[in-house]
């Protein structure tokens, strides 16, 4: 499919395209419950609730015009209350590698980007959870650029729908992590809403939630029936060092942290993975490596190396060479410890990881690397 075609999917002949001010309810991001609530008044069989439910989560229908198994007329009298929210995909870049990275315009103007990773047989969609972050790690550029605002469930749902739209026949099956922009576990509630309709086709072991650690969400999240699995951006095993590259550390240091994550029940099999991002000489020393594996519990944890992607507002952090990332990895192995590094994919259109950035935005202006390592 072009961009163009691509771009359209929005687009229908009889729904007005809808603007800021108007108030139609979006029903993408509802759930069946919640559709049947805002819906009663307008239809006129109960089973029509399933329609649309079908239309919107397994047809993912983009506009209502597209749901045909409802009536014309019934689909205009919807129309005058209801609209089919889908962000517009405002461009597309493919990469080498086939990494496409897509950046969306919400209604309001704020954007966001979705990754789409090919995997082997597989595809990876790292979402965004959020319009930018308010952590300002020190490391990650969609935090240089400064906070934003909650992605809604329907918006979240749409960045899943528009790559499925993108028809990648080589590929079958689809992981998904929320490795995106923002920070899911301060956007809890659409989170959750979305994560219950996705959890219905995609199984909770393809869906993986990273995290900066934000303990009252994790407290949540392990009361859930059902959840997908964890990334914790962990990055340093000792308080200082993690304030500093992480300032969320203060409130939530790593003692609380890893009390929050014990309590967190796993399924048989089940692991928490740490991300830990390799920075040249800031936290990738041997005793480093050490301190890590004695923080973390082996049989519960698998520990994801990531060699840092540089870029020019993160000042001068660095890249460590293959040599130290390998050593790193090693003693962590001998520890006991399941440990992998992370292959760099879609490096040269600004699509890997801590790479996303709305273009849009100005950068909050502040530091260049202060880091008194
Ligand atoms: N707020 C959540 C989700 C954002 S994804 C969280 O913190 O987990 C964050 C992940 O992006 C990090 O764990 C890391 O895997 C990656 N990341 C961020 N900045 C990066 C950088 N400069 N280089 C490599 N990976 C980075």
């Amino acid at each position: 499919m072009s961009q163009a075609e691509v771009s359209q999917t929005g687009g229908s002949q009889t729904e007005a395209p809808r603007t800021v001010a108007d108030d139609r309810l979006s029903l993408l991001g509802l759930s069946r419950a919640r559709l049947g609530e805002v819906l009663a008044l307008h239809l006129d069989r109960a089973f029509r609730v399933d329609q649309v439910y079908r239309a919107l989560y397994e047809q993912k229908v983009a506009s209502l015009d597209e749901i045909t198994t409802l009536s014309k007329e019934l689909r205009a009298r919807l129309a005058e209350h209801f609209v089919v929210d889908t962000p517009e995909v405002e461009s597309e870049h493919e990469s080498a590698d086939g990494t496409v990275k897509y950046l969306f315009r919400l209604r309001d103007g704020a954007t966001i980007e979705a990754v789409d990773i090919p995997d082997g047989e597989r595809r990876t969609l790292c979402v965004s959870s959020q319009a930018g972050c308010a952590l300002a790690c020190r490391f990650c550029v969609t935090g240089f650029w400064g906070a934003g605002r909650n992605l809604e469930a329907g918006e979240i749902i749409a960045q899943v729908h528009a790559a499925e739209r993108r028809p990648r026949p080589e590929t079958h099956g689809l992981n998904l992590v929320f490795m995106g922009m923002g920070e899911p576990l301060l956007n809890l509630e659409n989170l959750r809403d979305a994560l219950e309709i996705l959890m219905e086709r995609i199984s909770w072991r393809r869906i993986t939630l990273s995290t900066a650690g934000i303990v009252p969400g994790l407290e949540a999240l392990a009361t859930w029936p059902r959840r997908p699995r964890l990334a914790i951006s962990l990055h340093a095993a000792d308080d200082p060092l993690r304030d500093e590259l992480m300032p969320i550390n203060r409130k939530y240091p790593l003692r609380e942290l890893m009390a929050a994550l014990a309590a967190v029940p796993l399924a048989p099999k089940e692991r928490i993975t740490f991300e830990y991002i390799l920075i040249d000489g800031v936290n990738d020393a041997p005793e480093q490596a050490e301190a890590l594996a004695a923080l973390l519990p082996a049989e519960r944890s698998k520990v994801n190396l990531i060699p840092l992607n540089p870029d020019p507002v993160l000042g001068d952090l660095a890249r460590p060479s293959a040599t130290r990332v390998d050593a790193f990895r090693d003693r962590l192995r001998s520890r006991g410890l399941l440990a992998t590094v992370r292959r760099q994919r879609g490096d040269d259109v600004s699509a890997a990881c801590g790479q996303l950035r709305a273009p849009s935005r100005a950068p909050r202006g502040f530091r260049r690397s202060n880091l008194s390592l």
